[in-house]
């Protein structure tokens, strides 16, 4: 069934478990995403980052999503992940997305902070949640994580959720986007400050390659969404290698793509404990 963020991450938050949000650019992936959803009964969301639009435009991967969503078993939060522009958000509230996130993280904290008031509202009358994001999580490959005054404050964290009434926000501890070139320090003692001066789910993005451990921490810390995209790919990739090397046709190895993505999806939803909390 298709619902918002607010369905599935205030539970989350109370009970100390995450829901994964898995990025998807075709239906070979959201069908990894559902089936692996479905068979553990567990919620989970999924979506399309603005980034991600040349290689699935949102028009066509919308009505996809959005149909697997509701005639799924099991709740999924269809996500506009990393709104950059005005349009391109209002775009996706018109095609049925029941959440975006709003990234305004590298303008100005006013800038940032007015123009989420804005979409908030807006994502609000179309019944849509909204994540925001404080401080900047950046790219893995620029070792952007080290940037500890990329960081969020508790402060800004708190000056911004009551400001704006985001459902979800997004922070900056130690992780980021896309493949790590050294191992990720998660700073759980600025999770915990954070965690003690918001009452809001709050957001990991750049999971794909961070160790158990670290979900497991952030999790009890205060986390309750955890965004994973680049281990499908590879996960997508290893796939089309093996299938490869194995002589397969293209359907098998299509097949073989989704049943790959499909372990990945199983596993971090084991791991970040949203199995049976359907
Ligand atoms: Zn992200």
């Amino acid at each position: 069934m298709l619902v918002n963020l607010n369905d599935v991450l205030k539970k989350a938050q109370q009970e100390k478990y995450g829901v994964g949000l898995f990025n998807t650019t075709d239906t070979d992936m959201l069908q990894a995403v559902i089936e692996a959803a479905e068979e553990l009964n567990s919620p989970v969301v999924i979506g399309t980052a603005e980034v991600l639009l040349p290689a699935g435009e949102l028009k066509l991967i919308a009505p996809s999503i959005i149909a697997a969503a509701k005639r799924a078993k099991v709740p999924v939060v269809v996500h506009y992940d990393h709104g950059l522009t005005f349009d391109r958000c209002m775009e996706a509230l018109k095609l049925g997305f029941s959440s975006i996130m709003f990234d305004g993280s590298t303008k100005d904290y006013e800038t940032n902070l007015k123009e989420t008031q804005e979409i908030v509202k807006i994502a609000h009358s179309f019944g849509a949640s909204v994540e925001g994001e404080i401080g900047h999580v950046g790219q893995a490959s620029s070792g952007d994580e080290s940037l500890t005054d990329m960081y969020t404050t508790p402060e800004e964290a708190y000056e911004y959720w009551t400001a704006t009434g985001v459902d979800a926000l997004a922070v900056a501890i130690g992780s980021a986007h896309g493949v790590y070139k050294k191992k990720p320090m998660m700073n759980l003692e600025r999770l915990k400050e954070i965690r003690a001066k918001v009452d809001v789910p709050l957001v990991l993005h750049g999971g794909s390659g961070l160790s158990d451990d670290d979900f497991r921490n952030t999790i009890r810390d205060g986390i309750a969404k955890v965004n994973i995209f680049t281990d499908l790919c590879l996960a997508g990739k290893r796939a089309m290698k093996d299938g490869e090397e194995q002589g397969l046709e293209y359907l098998d190895v299509r097949n073989l793509k989704v049943a790959y993505m499909k372990e990945v999806v199983k596993e971090k939803m084991r791991l970040f404990g949203s199995v049976n909390k359907a």
